[in-house]
């Protein structure tokens, strides 16, 4: 064996975890079993799931694929979350009549509903009735656009999921609110990604990743900071097999040491699969809200060891003396207590950091889910700017999405500020948008409210109709309680969707109406959707059964339309299936030309090329922005911890098991550090009360490697403690709280 290969061979077993085979010793997901799950699942329709898995773009997280490949690498392509929401393409039309009392289904939880199959008819329940009754389209629509037409459109909201939505649906569904004459339109990416869209678009003056996934292979360091891909995208994990290969480093910042980004045995990698890999080089284990002060330490090492590019700032950027200044008398006691760690950790990472070629920084809801997660994202805009690290090969921006439908629902302007494409909302863009070359009538010109924004407004009674495409705002937003007294003062609620939530069997206030949809892969013409690095990826119509007597999800609200203005929807909506809207799309959105043309499994076109902002930035100026935010000093009651929430295995809140295969934890897991578990004379298996002003919560200690001071537990479970109106400006709400730990009896 010649030198530069013993040297490869022998860096590679560095990365080993184990020579046991398969990590039999430790606690880590099976996949194995996750497919022989998904084959047991699917068994009534194999042929089906299998074409689906093999042609479609999978619906899963935002990473995008092409049947089982992608275009980071050549391996296979598939993980445990496509193979959960297979069951929900291939599942036979339910029995309807068990719609007919909802009291027999009240008891029962997310998965025993989505069980129960597909909904295969339209149905309406009126107040007073025990359930619901099936109706035709026709009434359906009839009834749907008589309320439409007696409501003001200031008083109607329009909501639609991330998950497996195209951007064919988002662009028909944002267009018919706006022919409605509502700019309350909102997706699921306002509970994750809406602050990423707010500060990168100010700062940098684009809001999508500046980068490829293939710049993480080969970039020096790859910085994680809030995301757990090893649970939200596992593929990212064979990326990052790849990345270590080529020498990359790995940098988790994060409250907890999360046991997937720090080793995984990956099941498509021989090597990987029998050995494991070692993943992050480094963790700092910041405070829940530590990461503005965390970033902010690490840009005044960078500073006073003048590990600052300071050519780059000088010809691209503005605002560098201000934060200069700033961070310079920032004392380092401030900037200790806030991020919970040490000047000395700060300066290992901005060591590191400084000294990179290149580096990406990859962010997800564990920044953005703050009340100041604007500001989050803005700090990291500002560390990455200091270093001239956007725009190169193997750096970047990169707000990693979570559902499939994150990016492209924002850009096809199901966004309560922005038309299609980022056009804001105001009276010149509307007047631009009602010309015959857009789309011919004049949208609404006042900004409307976001998805929390609108249940606080139906609370309050000013929401008379409420359009949710998927969606389960009573399992994902704060306080259920709340949320169920607003549904309940929501005059016609309609629910256009592919399976039973519990958000609709919540009582009518006047009426609700369920609308079956179909799925991405049963919609004629097929759909494209947007991945994270912008790749407009299609996905083809797989042959195979239909549910009853669903419609496409992009035609259902033009139906609507054309039932409340023939006239007036003949012209602003003459689309046949999916390629007349993608035509539509390619004139009225510039920067997804392409999109036309795009007809096959495979088609593809990254908008931008593999790299943003290579010369110039997106802002009026052309020049990247930094900005001097200001610490957020959380303070916390004596005897208080921080609490904040975690996803296991699942999707959104779709729970698709009681253990979390990462950590062994069942779901009601209490996560604390043993510190305090010792402090409280807290034992594993303990149960104690999680308290605060808004209720309480009940759970078992499990004692783990998560900030002293602090305690995870899962989401949705405990919305319960978490306060509905704390929103970060660009309306996230914070999925954070503070409680008391009460040890309890039995
Ligand atoms: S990592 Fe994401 S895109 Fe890839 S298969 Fe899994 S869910 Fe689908």
């Amino acid at each position: 064996m010649d030198d530069s290969r013993a040297s490869a061979k022998r860096s590679g077993q560095r990365n080993w975890v184990s020579l046991i085979p398969f990590g039999l010793h430790q606690q880590h997901p099976n996949n194995y079993k996750d497919i022989l799950d998904a084959v047991w699942d699917n068994r009534d329709n194999l042929g089906y799931a299998y074409r689906i898995l093999r042609d479609g773009c999978c619906d899963g997280c935002s990473l995008g694929t092409m049947g089982m490949r992608d275009w980071t690498m050549k391996d296979v392509h598939l993980c445990w979350v496509r193979l959960q929401l297979l069951r929900l393409n291939t599942m036979p039309a339910m029995d309807w009549h068990r719609l007919e009392d909802v009291a027999s289904l009240r008891h029962m939880k997310g998965k025993a509903l989505r069980k129960l199959g597909r909904l295969c008819v339209p149905m309406i329940r009126r107040r007073g009735d025990k359930g619901f009754r099936s109706v035709s389209w026709d009434e359906a629509l009839r009834l749907i656009a008589e309320r439409i037409r007696q409501a003001d459109p200031h008083r109607i909201g329009w909501y639609l999921t991330a998950r497996g939505v195209t951007n064919e649906a988002y662009y028909a569904h944002q267009k018919v609110a706006r022919f409605i004459g509502t700019n309350h339109v909102d997706t699921s990416a306002r509970v994750c990604h809406a602050p990423s869209t707010a500060a990168l678009k100010e700062t940098v003056g684009c809001s999508a990743t500046t980068c490829s996934y293939t710049d993480w292979i080969g970039s020096d360091l790859l910085v994680f900071v809030g995301a757990n891909t090893a649970n939200n995208q596992p593929v990212t994990l064979k990326y990052l097999y790849y990345a270590k290969k080529a020498g990359t480093k790995i940098f988790v910042v994060n409250p907890f040491v999360e046991p997937g980004m720090e080793r995984y045995w990956i099941p498509s990698v021989a090597e990987s699969a029998l050995f494991g890999t070692k993943l992050a080089d480094s963790f700092f284990h910041i405070h829940i809200g530590g990461d503005i002060p965390f970033f902010y330490g690490v840009l005044k090492h960078l500073v006073e060891h003048d590990w600052i590019d300071r050519g780059f700032i000088a010809a691209r950027t503005v605002g560098w003396e201000t934060v200069q200044t700033k961070v310079r008398a920032l004392p380092w006691e401030n900037l200790e207590r806030g991020a919970g760690v040490t000047r000395q950790e700060m300066y290992r990472f901005a060591e590191t950091f400084g000294r990179a070629r290149h580096a990406i920084v990859v962010w997800s809801m564990g920044v953005t889910q703050h009340r100041y997660g604007t500001d989050n994202v803005k700090a990291i805009v500002n560390l990455q700017l200091a270093r001239g690290n956007v725009g190169r090969a193997h750096t970047g921006l990169m707000p990693i999405r979570g559902h499939s439908g994150v990016q492209g629902g924002a850009e096809m302007g199901a966004m309560p500020g922005a038309y299609s494409m980022n056009y804001p909302v105001n009276d010149s863009n509307a007047a631009l948008f009602a010309t015959p070359d857009f789309w011919g009538f004049h949208p609404p010109s006042w900004k409307g409210l976001g998805a929390a924004h609108m249940i606080l407004a139906a609370e309050r009674g000013e929401i008379d109709v409420l359009w949710q495409s998927g969606g389960n705002f009573l399992e994902t937003l704060p306080e259920p309680g709340r949320v169920r007294l607003a549904l309940s003062r929501i005059g016609l609620r309609i629910h256009q969707d592919i399976v039973v939530s519990s958000t609709m069997l919540e009582d009518p206030a006047d009426l609700v109406v369920l609308l079956p949809s179909r799925t991405r892969y049963e919609q004629r013409g097929g759909g494209t959707e947007t991945s994270t690095e912008r790749r407009i990826i299609y996905s083809p119509e797989i042959p195979g059964p239909r549910p009853g007597e669903a419609r496409d999800e992009w035609e259902i609200p033009v139906l609507v339309a054309r039932q409340l203005d023939p006239g007036r929807a003949a012209r602003a909506f003459p689309w046949r299936d999916t390629h007349d809207i993608r035509q539509e799309i390619e004139r009225v959105c510039p920067t997804y030309k392409g999109i036309a043309g795009l007809r096959k499994k495979g088609d593809q076109v990254q908008y931008g090329g593999p790299r943003l902002l290579v010369d110039r930035f997106g802002t009026p100026d052309g020049k990247g922005r930094f900005t001097p935010i200001d610490l957020p000093e959380e303070t916390i009651l004596e005897e208080r911890f921080f609490l904040t929430t975690r996803r296991g295995k699942q999707f959104n809140s779709m729970v698709g098991a009681e253990v979390d295969p990462l950590l062994g934890a069942a779901r009601d897991s209490v996560l604390m550090a043993a510190e305090d578990a010792a402090c409280l004379k807290l034992d594993p298996g303990d149960i104690v009360i999680l308290r605060n002003e808004l209720g309480e919560y009940r759970g078992r200690v499990v004692i783990d490697r998560v900030k002293p001071g602090s305690v995870q537990v899962y989401w949705p479970e405990a919305n319960g403690l978490l306060p509905a109106g704390r929103l970060d400006p660009s309306g996230v709400p914070d999925y954070n709280a503070t409680v008391e730990v009460i040890p309890a009896c039995g």
